[in-house]
């Protein structure tokens, strides 16, 4: 449980916040609202609200640690069953989450801790989903596509766009499939694989979808050196003996060729390659985009309950590269708490530095005292 005297500070100044927000929700009639507080981030849902201004109203006067929106439009919003509810049409929706990536990072500070590897990793892959994948394979226009932080350890990546909105449960699980490369099979891309003897044909640089993405990022990967095809799987020995011949091989490849050098386990290390290139975070893109439409997410610009920062929106994918979550997301720049850290490693954020920490009395600014604190990882002193 969070500690009560941390949960009534916290939720005090959420409330300062909420009243002065601007949180622009799209057919906010037509979603079902969800509520949560800091044990559980969702406690009440089946809300809805005919007006901004009823919204607003509702989370001023109790304020909650959570503010979550169906990613769905419905007929009913507030009607259960969810049956009752009559979906009209789902946003394509996409989280990712830094602790579905397997960072090395993760295993200093542990998983419920960011650092800026962290947020690093989770910016490059909304990169990948976006700008290798939504817009030129699905032709997304990448004004119908919105980013938001989460508030805590990644993005969510939305899908605004009417084609895609009417997709079903059954198109859904084939997009998430697509991206994630799964049911993707070597043999799709190189014809003769299993047959040693012939020549191996594979995909070309231009080559439309997965097949000229696979040969893309070979040939930059032969560009990028040893230390590059070594993380896409690829043995040293085997590595050393590509770049050998890098030239050769490069030219094989752009024309569809690539046999330029004779590779033991052809199909053994082409599938490593495959899977290294796919985006990593499988289960939870699957978890949003297949059949669970009444999903929940939490509204842009309202407070992640366990850090105290907002889910904030991003402007564009262009606007992407330059953001930086543990300063544009903070909130609750005047003044200083004095808390008690348990524990703590190395928090970066509104641009300064503190700790790592262990049993020690502080003076932190608000947010950084927020932060820690719930994060469970700090006390009023
Ligand atoms: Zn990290």
């Amino acid at each position: 449980m969070l500690d009560s005297r941390v949960a009534s500070f916290a939720k005090i100044k959420f409330n300062e916040y909420y009243r002065k927000a601007y949180i622009p929700i799209s057919e906010l009639s037509r979603r079902e609202f969800g509520f949560g507080d800091f044990e559980s981030k969702i406690v009440k849902r089946h809300i809805s609200f005919r007006t901004f201004n009823e919204f607003k109203s509702y989370i001023l006067s109790d304020t909650p640690a959570f503010i979550s929106v169906s990613t769905s439009i419905y007929r009913y919003p507030s009607a259960r069953p969810m049956e009752k509810k009559e979906r009209i049409k789902s946003e394509l929706v996409f989280d990712i989450d830094s602790t579905d990536l397997n960072l090395k990072c993760q295993l200093k500070h542990g998983r419920s801790w960011v650092c800026s590897n962290c947020l690093d990793a989770t910016k490059d892959e909304v990169f990948k989903l976006v700008e290798d994948f939504l817009v030129p394979d699905f032709g997304v226009p990448d004004d119908k596509i919105t980013i938001n932080f989460s508030g805590n350890r990644g993005y969510h990546v939305h899908v605004i766009d009417e084609e895609f909105m009417n997709l079903n449960a059954d198109a859904r699980k084939r997009v998430s499939d697509y991206i994630t490369g799964k049911g993707i099979t070597l043999s799709r891309f190189f014809p003769n694989i299993d047959n040693p003897k012939k020549q191996l044909r594979g995909p070309k640089p231009d080559d439309a979808g997965w097949g000229g993405r696979i040969a893309r990022g070979m040939i930059s990967a032969l560009n990028s050196g040893e230390e590059r095809l070594v993380s896409l799987g690829i043995e040293k020995p085997l590595a050393r003996k590509l770049l050998r011949s890098k030239a050769d091989v490069i030219m094989g490849i752009t024309t569809g060729n690539w046999d330029k050098v004779n590779l033991p386990k052809k199909a053994e290390v082409w599938n490593s390659i495959l899977k290294a290139m796919s985006i990593s975070q499988t289960t939870f893109i699957d978890k949003n985009v297949t059949s669970v439409m009444d999903h929940l997410l939490r509204v842009p610009n309202t407070i992640h309950g366990d850090t105290g920062l907002i889910s904030k929106s991003v402007e564009s994918i262009s606007a992407l590269g330059k953001f930086d979550p543990m300063k544009e997301a903070v909130l609750f720049r005047g003044g200083t708490v004095a808390v008690h850290v348990n524990e703590s490693p190395v928090l970066e954020i509104g641009g300064s530095s503190f700790g790592p920490y262990k049993d020690k009395d502080v003076e932190l600014p608000t947010y950084a005292a927020l932060y820690l604190m719930l994060k469970r990882a700090a006390v009023f002193r």
